[in-house]
């Protein structure tokens, strides 16, 4: 009899949630993908590995960005596990932790971890994880959501892949890194690569489908054209209309304010505006 690895999504209460980290249980060990924002979520998937009875085995790492790795320190707890992510994902969280800091402390007071852990084992493009019958390759695509993003591919089918952020789960999304030409050249790079009935377990929403790259270009083009036709003479105003596009687009309030914190590095991006 073949065992097949069981993909358990946090946090449990699906509707709302900020972000998401997942626990693939195999026959006797937990791999757990990302781990969560605050301290009270990653100390939630901390103890439901324990419900599991099973070892914690490895961390994988979606990308940099803290949201998906601000958890590490609750969900790894005491034990010494490989918690893996491609080099470059790696250089950027130690880079731009003490600048997530300044942001996030006092967006989430003590719910951001004072002392936050960082990856541990890098692991090179299409290289191999395997815990017990489940094997993780990893894709390494340098820059797009974030500075470097890197999805797991569960099993030699494809079909299975913890996707990131590449897609986001008909949520506003964030663009201030500056990446979108990379993140529009990968995606349509990874349109291309998974087969038609593939299930992408994302980090906000989901789960999300191979179409839904279509959605997600769209947004990442409706943003970039809204950016450009606003009249950055009146920033303020520019910013309101920017909003007041992406809403008409998505008339929802879900993760506004990641979009909100885009608009203004994009226009500067573009050359719209001063650089800020
Ligand atoms: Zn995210």
């Amino acid at each position: 009899m073949t065992t097949e690895p069981i993909i358990h999504r946090f946090p449990l209460a699906h509707d709302g949630a900020f972000v998401n980290a997942y626990l693939v249980e195999t026959s006797s060990s937990v791999v757990a993908i990302d781990s969560l924002l605050t301290v009270s979520e990653s100390r939630t998937l901390r103890t439901a590995v324990e419900q599991l009875g099973k070892p914690l085995a490895a961390v994988l790492l979606t990308h940099s960005h803290p949201d998906h790795y601000g958890g590490l320190t609750e969900l790894v707890a005491d034990d010494d596990v490989p918690i893996i992510a491609p080099q470059g994902v790696i250089d950027t969280i130690v880079r731009d932790d003490p600048v997530k800091e300044t942001i996030l402390r006092p967006m989430f007071g003590e719910q951001w971890a004072f002392e936050r852990r960082f990856p541990n084992t890098p692991i090179r493009d299409g290289d191999t994880v395997t815990i017990d019958e489940a094997t993780f390759t990893v894709v390494d695509l340098g820059p797009s959501e974030s500075p470097n993003d890197s999805p797991w591919i569960l099993g030699a089918d494809e079909r299975t892949v913890f996707l990131g952020d590449q897609i986001y789960g008909r949520k506003h999304c964030y663009l201030a890194d500056g990446f979108h030409e990379e993140w529009l050249a990968n995606i349509e790079l990874l349109r291309e690569r998974f087969p038609s009935d593939a299930v992408f377990h994302i980090g906000h929403g989901g789960p999300a489908v191979p179409t839904d790259f279509v959605w997600q270009r769209t947004y990442i083009e409706t943003f970039l054209d809204a950016v450009e036709r606003a009249d950055w003479s009146d920033p303020a105003h520019a910013h309101d209309a920017v909003v007041a596009a992406m809403k008409h687009f998505l008339p929802i309030d879900e993760l506004q304010f990641l979009m909100e914190l885009s608009i203004e590095p994009v226009a500067s991006q573009l050359g719209l505006t001063a650089a800020v």
